[in-house]
């Protein structure tokens, strides 16, 4: 009897720890999985915020931003990428072609997986006006060297090819400017040495004219030795009040002889008023305003300049003539070095075409607008702000 007592007490003891256990173990592995989940919860949130915090940073990038998979299809574009190709809706899972609909990018692409990396490459993109793109492109692999995707970034291009463009421009007009009366001085000296020199009356309209194209290369060089130095910012400006009033009648009495020949009277309207500026650059914008208006204006006509504080508190100085005008096409664009609206009247009396390019810029530099107003056949109007002084 006792023996089998104890085993049956035994066997019950044993059962009653093994259920012990397995509910302890449960607890265990409940208690366990719920910390699991929690955790994974925590890096799912962690993860997210990461790439939250990767695509904003990307989206607030000037540059465009364009990561493609192993298949080559869109993972990521950033917003500044979007806004160059102008894309519309979500580009995730698109081929590069439907992307951004340009067989060029889909080019690069295969060559950067094939050489590693593409630097520098320039796109031109269709449309107007016209806009340019570089793009810097390198191909993604893991540590095990597989790989894994492409990335393409992208830099607007467009302001610093124009700026490139402007300056061959510019050379190409400067040396085709100087070129014309060079090549009639030479032309002249030719001429008078081949034995024209001989002939007394020959020979003093050729040196006149030798003189005349030497004095026209002598002021080209000077414009653009001034358009260089305000442009490279040189020119400090030596800003004090000024009366435009005084410095426009110590400009008028230079022109006297000049208004004189061509019959023009000279008006100055300007009323007692004091601007903040430098008196020397002043003076070179309204000599260059009064001598376009003697040069350009009407044969026995008048010429007026004058000026008003405006109601933003600043002063406006104008100088008019009652000349042919200028076409309203051409009213912004005689600001434009060497912009002529009628070439051959400008080299006859000598002009530069830089004179209001060089006006444009002093009223620009400082802090002032420049613009023409004219109805053809009635005259023009120049006017320019400047700040009062005081
Ligand atoms: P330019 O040395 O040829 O005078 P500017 O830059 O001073 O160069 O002027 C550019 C062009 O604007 C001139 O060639 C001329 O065609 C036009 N222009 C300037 N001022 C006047 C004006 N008062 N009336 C008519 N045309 C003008």
């Amino acid at each position: 009897m006792w023996p089998t007592l104890i085993i049956f007490l035994l066997l019950a003891g044993l059962i009653a720890l093994h259920f012990g256990w397995r509910r302890r173990m449960q607890r265990e592995r409940r208690a366990w999985q719920a910390t699991l989940a929690q955790r994974e919860h925590q890096d799912l949130v962690q993860t997210a915020e990461a790439r939250a915090r990767q695509d904003a940073l990307l989206d607030s990038m000037i540059e465009g931003v364009l990561v493609l998979d192993e298949n080559g299809r869109v993972q990521f574009a950033n917003r500044a990428f979007a806004a160059m190709f102008a894309t519309l809706g979500e580009l995730r899972g698109q081929t590069v072609v439907e992307a951004v609909r340009m067989d060029e990018v889909a080019e690069l692409v295969a060559r950067t997986d094939h050489e590693g990396r593409v630097m520098d490459h320039e796109l031109r993109l269709p449309g107007d006006p016209e806009k340019w793109l570089q793009i810097n492109a390198a191909a993604i692999s893991n540590v095990e060297r597989r790989r894994l995707g492409t990335v393409l970034v992208f830099h607007e291009l467009t302001r610093l090819k124009k700026l490139e463009r402007t300056r061959a421009d510019f050379v190409a007009n400067v040396s085709h400017e100087l070129r014309t009366p060079l090549s009639l001085i030479k032309g002249y000296a030719e001429t008078l040495l081949d034995g024209a020199k001989d002939n007394p009356e020959v020979s003093g309209k050729f040196l006149l004219a030798i003189d005349r194209n030497a004095r026209r290369l002598d002021f080209l060089i000077q414009d653009l030795l001034t358009i260089s130095a305000l442009e490279s910012g040189r020119v400090a400006l030596n800003l004090q009040p000024v009366t435009p009033r005084a410095l426009a009648e110590k400009v008028l009495s230079d022109l006297k002889s000049r208004a004189d020949a061509r019959r023009v009277q000279l008006v100055n309207a300007l009323p007692d008023l004091t601007v903040q500026a430098d008196a020397d650059r002043l003076e070179q914008v309204l000599g260059n305003l009064l001598d376009n208006a003697v040069k350009y204006g009407r044969e026995g006509g008048t010429v007026t300049v004058g000026g008003r504080p405006t109601d933003e508190g600043k002063i406006e100085l104008f100088v008019r003539d009652d000349g042919p005008g200028i076409p309203a096409e051409a009213l912004e664009r005689v600001f434009e070095r060497f912009y002529r609206v009628d070439k051959a009247r400008s080299r006859e009396q000598g002009g530069t075409g830089l004179g209001l390019a060089i006006v444009k810029h002093i009223v620009q530099s400082h802090g002032g607008t420049v613009w023409a107003k004219s109805e053809v056949g009635a005259g023009a109007t120049f006017y320019f702000t400047l700040a009062a002084a005081g």
